[in-house]
């Protein structure tokens, strides 16, 4: 038989929110509603649309390898050097690509313990150890993630706002660990959800990549703009990483029509405030409604809420969802963030907010 690498055994592996072909399939539920994926519920922009459509024509063309057509929109939008930016299949092929190039085999990666299961996956797969610190109040705890820092430590990922509580750090705090940290320790910003936060105390990591050489910060095309399926993310840092990277990248690893649906995706500023003005709204009505039915939810700057359940039978998370299940709405169970109490749900449209609470009421009046 094929041995499989001890590396590799350790490993669970992702699951993804559950897909709406599977409801159908499985249960026979159609016009399901997926909150499980912090999808954008507006959908893309129709600017990218009409770009990706055109794009289609040349699919027999490679495309150009570095995708620089979509990195200098992307440095015009941020005001960065596109030559400092990395696209990736999605951000999750960037995390990768960042524990490809650092990590040998016994390095350590430091992560929070309740946080994106991506980055433990992809460690393990570099041979390297993730090493997981608890949150502290659900947040990421900056100051014990700066004492577990040894001479075998080479990455610390940050999620911020952290999936799944969408609790963020302040910058003042992650500037602190950046200072705290030898030079050999390289600091992953994952701002996945940055565009949603509205906080003052908060930057995305843009600036300290600018002005040190130990930090990148990654960013995705898969949330606000909503081309999840398009598999589009970017790193922003410092030229030598860059230059590393670049050296093992695919040298096509982001596609023609993706690269050109970007370009247009970040330029229709207005679909994007859109997107942000619903979720400013809805996310604070779905943490006023959801915990005025008495299960406590943690409070979000993203586009998703983090919904606790008492651990009675017959009330618990793992009750709740297959009771919203039913109904055709889709959540996300997260005992593999080892969160096994509690549900993650995205902002969704009007209806599907409305319909969510409904169904939540109906559970514990059932339950009752
Ligand atoms: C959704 C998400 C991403 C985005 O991943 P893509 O591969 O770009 O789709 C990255 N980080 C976190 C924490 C996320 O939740």
């Amino acid at each position: 038989m094929i041995e499989i690498g001890k590396h590799i055994e350790g490993i669970e592996p992702y699951k993804p929110g559950k897909p709406l072909e599977e409801l159908e399939r499985e249960l026979g539920i159609k016009n399901a509603i997926k909150l499980a994926s912090n999808e954008n519920p507006l959908g893309p922009s129709k600017k990218a649309l009409t770009v990706l459509k055109k794009s289609l024509a040349g699919l027999h063309r490679y495309p150009e390898g570095s995708g620089r057509r979509l990195r200098e929109a992307i440095a015009q939008k941020h005001k960065l050097k596109s030559d400092q930016v990395i696209l990736g299949n999605g951000s999750d092929e960037i995390m990768d690509l960042a524990a490809k190039t650092f990590l040998e085999p016994g390095d350590e990666a430091i992560l929070g313990d309740q946080t994106f299961s991506i980055y433990q996956i992809t460690v393990a797969a570099h041979h390297g150890v993730g090493i997981r610190v608890p949150l502290r109040d659900g947040r990421f705890d900056l100051e014990a993630i700066g004492a577990r820092v040894t001479p075998l430590t080479r990455l610390v990922f940050i999620c911020n706002p952290n999936n799944p509580t969408g609790t963020y750090v302040p910058f003042d705090q992650v500037k602190r660990l950046q200072n705290s940290l030898p030079a050999h320790v390289l600091l992953v910003l994952d701002a996945a959800y940055a565009e949603y936060v509205q906080r003052n105390d908060y930057e995305s990591g843009i600036e300290l990549v600018a002005t040190t050489d130990n930090v990148v910060m990654t960013r995705t095309f898969s949330k606000i703009y909503g081309l999840a399926a398009l598999r589009l993310g970017w790193l922003y840092g410092p030229a030598h990483v860059v230059d590393a990277v670049n050296r093992i990248r695919g040298p096509f690893n982001v596609n023609g029509p993706a690269i050109a649906a970007g370009v247009a995706a970040i330029r229709d500023t207005a679909h994007v405030e859109h997107a942000r003005e619903h979720n400013a709204r809805w996310l604070a009505w779905l943490t006023e409604e959801i915990g005025r039915l008495g299960l406590p939810v943690t409070p979000s700057v993203a586009n998703f809420v983090l919904i606790h359940f008492p651990q009675d039978p017959g009330r618990t998370a793992k009750d709740a969802d297959a009771f919203l299940t039913k109904r055709g709405l889709i959540l996300r169970q997260v005992g593999a963030y080892k969160l096994p109490h509690a549900l993650r749900m995205s902002v969704g449209t009007e209806e599907a907010n409305r319909l969510a609470v409904q169904a939540l009421k109906d559970f514990l009046g059932t339950a009752a």
